[in-house]
């Protein structure tokens, strides 16, 4: 199955080498399904990590983009410019009441960046607590509320999180006791992605909203993956009744353009300082036309209705397959996880290989679905009759032992503990 493309080669041999590739060359995509370089079709169930809720190259999305890129690419913040005050307006008109103030960047890293820059003038404190578990992105100010030691420990002490204590996820207690008064923030996801699906619990959600009440701190969620219809509506939040004082916005806002927004109360807003922070293309007029298509798309279409009606069928299609390897079925909206008994990278590559569907992991043993909310029923079906041949299909351990019966055929008795490691997203 080894894949001679030219294409792959190339970007193989010049990329910076951090990411584990895989053997295929995607070159379209339209709505839920996205064709490699030789014409073959998938269902694509990442959608680029969660970013193409509203299916690709959406329509209105196009036409903006191309409309908009003949017009003007590039105008900074200080300069007004049509396209971002329409694209502020029909935000805010979808972010809970009181997120009214919007710092516009461009990835969800830099979202937590600016959260963060703004909970610290905006509490003139400077401690932050965040979530085990928790994925916050990647910069090295995003990487020190980043739980994963993997992701920070190359770095050493130039991820500085001695300001950020840890706790677990859904513990109550121990998040009273970590709001002390010098806290400025508790960040966490509604729905835990990188760590694995797991939702909160709306006690969870309404304690942390109540105890940094108390205590003056902001509660701030990362709705970089949630947002924008992902969970069955626009804001995860609303599922808990829950308005936070800032919120990270990215990935699914702009409908497949690179945009990222911290979006928070007058009250926070005002106690930055004029010139305290800043992006260059953020707020670009391209990114600011996908993002105003891609919202009215979203609602037009009933985009967070689509998600969790296709969600709730898809996890009681996933939990009927009642296959013995599968630990757990959950998730929120079209945000699910299926938690296996062993790791489930075996089964994503050959979901890929065999079967032509993409999904991800999400910790070693679950394995997240993320599909575009305009999926078909009859993809859905045949997402989940592939993943229950794979499921019956797959046998790592058998399939291990033969890699390493033929290692040790080409190599003699050489190499073979090479054939051991199972490789993971
Ligand atoms: C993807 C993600 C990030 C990081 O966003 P990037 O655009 O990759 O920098 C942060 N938090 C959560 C919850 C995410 O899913």
């Amino acid at each position: 199955m080894t894949n001679d493309s030219k294409w792959l080669a190339t970007e193989k041999r010049y990329d910076s080498g951090i990411y584990t590739k895989h053997d295929v060359v995607m070159v379209r995509g339209q709505g839920a399904t996205v064709w490699d370089e030789n014409g073959r079709s998938y269902i694509d169930c990442v959608a680029g990590y969660g970013v193409a809720t509203i299916g690709h190259s959406h329509p209105d999305v196009v036409k903006a983009v191309q409309e908009q890129a003949a017009k003007l690419m590039a105008m900074p913040q200080t300069v007004p410019n049509d396209k971002r005050a329409e694209f502020l307006q029909e935000l805010v008109g979808v972010l809970p009441q009181g997120l009214d103030r919007v710092f516009l960047c461009n990835s969800g890293t830099e979202a937590m960046e600016a959260a963060k820059k703004f909970a610290i003038t905006g509490t003139g404190r400077s401690r932050f607590v965040a979530m085990k578990r928790g994925f916050s992105g990647r910069t090295l100010g995003a990487l020190a509320l980043t739980w994963e030691p993997k992701y920070r420990e190359p770095f050493g002490d130039a991820v500085d999180n001695k300001n950020v204590t840890h706790i677990t996820y859904g513990d109550v207690d121990a998040l009273r006791a970590a709001v002390t008064e010098d806290v400025a923030a508790v960040i966490l996801e509604p729905v835990q992605g990188e760590g694995g699906v797991r939702p909160a619990s709306p006690e969870f959600m309404q304690e942390a909203r109540r105890i940094t009440k108390e205590k003056g701190a902001l509660l701030i969620l990362d709705e970089i993956q949630t947002g924008f219809c992902r969970t069955g509506k626009m804001f995860a939040c609303e599922h808990f009744g829950v308005i936070p004082d800032g919120m990270t916005l990215a990935k699914a806002m702009a409908g497949g353009v690179p945009i990222g927004a911290f979006a928070m109360t007058g009250e926070v807003a005002d106690r930055m300082p004029a010139g305290g922070h800043g992006t260059t293309f953020g707020g670009n007029p391209l990114s600011m036309a996908a993002g105003t298509a891609a919202l009215r798309a979203m609602k037009r279409e009933g985009l967070s209705e689509q998600a969790r009606e296709k969600g709730e069928y898809m996890m009681e299609k996933l939990r009927a397959l009642q296959s013995p390897k599968i630990r757990e079925v959950r998730g929120l909206g079209l945000m699910i996880g299926v938690e296996l008994k062993e790791k489930s990278a075996p089964y994503i590559h050959a979901m890929e290989h065999d079967e032509g569907v993409l999904c991800l992991a999400a910790t070693p043993l679950v394995v997240r679905f993320l599909p575009p909310a305009v999926i078909s029923r009859e993809q859905i079906d045949a997402v989940v009759a592939a993943f229950g041949r794979v499921l019956d299909n797959v046998n790592p351990r058998a399939e291990r032992q033969a890699e390493l019966a033929a290692a040790q055929d080409d190599m003699g008795q050489a190499q073979v503990s090479q054939g051991e490691s199972i490789q993971t997203e």
